[in-house]
């Protein structure tokens, strides 16, 4: 080996690429690139979700996994933490001693240790936007997954807000997100 080639050699990134399949199958794999990957139980082509060179932490590792649970609806076990596809749950045996009303309704039963199991949610966080103007003060609220404009806020909630007249906004931002449908 040459001293170039043996530079190049130090030099190249090991990336641990992280992927998770629609059908529930997760799995890693190092490499010397960002490549997709071909999963190991229903052969399907993946990308990764994440792709790590070693600077990416595991909260960000494992947010991008949430982020990606949810976006292929799968569920989570809440007893076990098995991932698994709405349609392969079992039935929820004994649902009325089960479920009570009110609760979050469970999409189905874990196969692998028989406790609910339910579709992977994003955590939510409650807004709160203040508008004074020349009549007093209206407050909204506003739920989102990741933390929104102003201008977000006032198209999705249909404020009248004219900056001209003097009027202001005042978004209160929470300080811990409230966390929904997973146990
Ligand atoms: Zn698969
Ligand atoms: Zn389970």
């Amino acid at each position: 080996m040459t001293q170039a080639t043996e530079a190049a050699q130090v030099a190249r990134t090991i990336w641990t690429n992280h992927y998770l399949c629609p059908c529930g199958e997760e799995w890693s794999d190092e490499h010397d690139a960002t490549c997709n990957d071909c999963c190991p139980v229903c052969d399907k082509e993946i990308e990764p979700f994440i792709s790590d060179d070693g600077s990416i932490t595991e909260k960000q590792i494992d947010a991008a996994r949430e982020a990606t649970l949810a976006k292929l609806g799968l569920c989570r076990c809440a007893d076990c933490g098995c991932i698994s596809r709405s349609e392969d749950l079992d039935g929820i045996k004994h649902l009325s001693q089960r479920v009570l009303p009110g609760d979050e309704m469970a999409d189905g039963q874990c196969p692998e240790c028989g406790a609910l199991s339910y579709r992977v949610r994003l955590p939510e966080s409650l807004y709160v936007v203040v508008h004074e103007h020349e009549y007093g003060m209206t407050v909204y609220q506003a739920r989102a997954t990741r933390e929104p404009t102003v201008g977000e806020l006032v198209k999705a909630l249909k404020i009248d807000f004219d900056e001209e007249k003097g009027e202001t906004l005042h978004v209160v931002v929470p300080e811990a997100p409230v966390r929904i449908g997973v146990a």
